[in-house]
């Protein structure tokens, strides 16, 4: 029997664009045919990767098009679930937010965004929250992980000392502080320029205290937390002289998985106490947090977080919290929830709303889900954890009746009677690039497109 090969299917591509799985943002050509994914090459001159990819990286795409999508609105009640066009489930959304709105006012409303949404789904969420909704609540269940780890690092580095790092430069530092061996393990492209530095001489120090063989690469192994590291600089003879100098020079690095600094004291307390140690030289020091959500740190600058007099997600469940709609977007939030009485309140709010891509442990208790594209499905721009902001390309076509985060707000404003300030990702860009700070770059990229 022959086969019947479409012209669609024929087609082979391979399009350039970064890996969604973390936030180094690897560079990678995604190859295509038809509508389905092959698999992965990377791009041997990208900044960041310069050929490398981890075994996510390599091996995810191919499993993009998951089973447990949710590919249309839908409408829940108790175990009942039907499926509705776009405009029936934007009414009844519209209708129980209003009705939300009228009883109990803005601030019976919170709003949850996720560091796997772009940059500009962010934004514009945060925009939505604030001069839609007028409500100051919004924030992201990395408030439990990685968020810790950003705040910590705006505290600490209000003054000019220190700053991100750039991964292809880390071989060229004198020493480097690996803060769990996760952080080179799971993030490989990273892990292989430290042994790169190695190789040439730099100094590898690993703070670790499940790790009881060290790899050859580490100079020192520290069995210590994160918690407990801040005392042991203090103790002269906790680290051998001719390490401890090799931190005094300029441009050394520390490296950690951001996910796993709990709580943000933890992380001040740790580089309060190094810099402290540090002749002026030492205390030009450069930070890698690493994060296994893509947009950790665009969510973050875009604005994911408590506006003046906002809750954040711990008041906004927190027992006596007023909050009676929560509306989130691309998360699971259920899953990141450190206590059964947090996820009691979510499954009890008077409305629920869920907008994502996957069925979750979260949308079985939502009231409405609504069908996101995948970030392989999207048009976006995304900032890995060196605060580089690079674009996201869409490789696959969306499934199901999936719509943009920019479609659904825009209509969910109209039926609010309002309206958001943009109507295309360029004009959501121009104003991303006047507004946040670091951000004029997004300019330059759409305009490279
Ligand atoms: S390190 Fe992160 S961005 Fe790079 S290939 Fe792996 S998952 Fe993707």
């Amino acid at each position: 029997m022959g086969i019947n090969l479409t012209a669609e299917t024929k087609v082979i591509k391979n399009i350039p664009t970064i890996c969604s799985f973390c936030s180094n943002g690897c560079g990678m050509f995604v190859r295509t045919k038809g509508k389905e994914p092959l698999g992965v090459i990377p791009i041997i001159n990208h900044p960041i990767s310069e050929g490398r990819l981890c075994h996510r990286g390599w091996n995810r795409f191919q499993n993009l098009r998951s089973l447990n999508r949710i590919l249309r609105p839908r409408l829940h009640d108790g175990n009942q679930v039907k499926e509705v066009s776009w405009t029936e489930a934007l009414n009844k959304v519209a209708e129980i937010i209003s009705n939300l709105l009228n009883a109990f006012g803005p601030q019976s409303i919170g709003v949850i965004g996720s560091p796997c949404l772009t940059n500009e789904d962010n934004f514009l969420l945060s925009i939505f929250a604030k001069t839609i909704l007028k409500t100051n609540n919004l924030d992201g269940s990395y408030r439990f992980g990685g968020a810790m780890a950003l705040e910590a690092l705006e505290r600490v580095y209000s003054s000019p000392l220190g700053s991100l790092g750039l991964i292809s430069d880390l071989p060229n530092s004198p020493a480097i502080l690996v803060v769990e061996n996760s952080a080179l393990r799971d993030f490989s492209p990273v892990g292989s320029r430290v042994i790169q530095g190695a190789i040439g001489g730099t100094t590898i120090v690993l703070a670790d205290p499940m790790v009881r063989h060290c790899e050859h690469f580490y100079s020192l192994h520290l069995p210590y937390s994160l918690e407990n590291l801040s005392h042991l600089f203090d103790e002269e003879s906790a680290i051998p002289p001719e390490i401890r100098g090799k931190f005094n020079l300029p441009n050394c690095s520390v490296i950690f998985v951001a996910d796993q600094v709990r709580p943000a004291l933890s992380l001040i307390a740790f580089l309060t106490a190094f810099l402290e140690q540090l002749p002026a030289s030492g205390k030009l020091l450069k930070i890698f947090p690493l994060s296994r959500s893509p947009n950790l740190r665009g969510a973050w600058d875009m604005g994911v977080k408590p506006g003046k007099y906002g809750l954040s997600i711990s008041e906004m469940l927190a027992p006596e919290s007023k909050i009676k709609g929560l509306l989130i977007f691309g998360d699971d939030l259920i899953t990141h929830l450190p206590s059964a009485a947090m996820i009691e309140k979510v499954k009890n709010l008077e409305f629920l709303l869920v907008v994502d891509r996957f069925n979750t442990e979260t949308s079985r208790f939502a009231h409405i889900t609504l069908p996101l594209p995948l970030l392989a499905e999207s048009e976006g721009t995304m900032t890995n954890c060196e605060g580089r902001v690079q674009m996201l390309r869409p490789v696959l076509s969306p499934r199901g009746e999936s719509r943009s985060l920019m479609e659904v707000l825009g209509e969910l404003a109209l039926k609010l009677g309002s309206s958001l300030p943009y109507s295309s990702l360029s004009e959501l860009r121009d104003a991303i690039g006047t507004t946040i700070p670091g951000y004029q770059i997004i300019n330059e990229l759409k305009n490279l497109d």
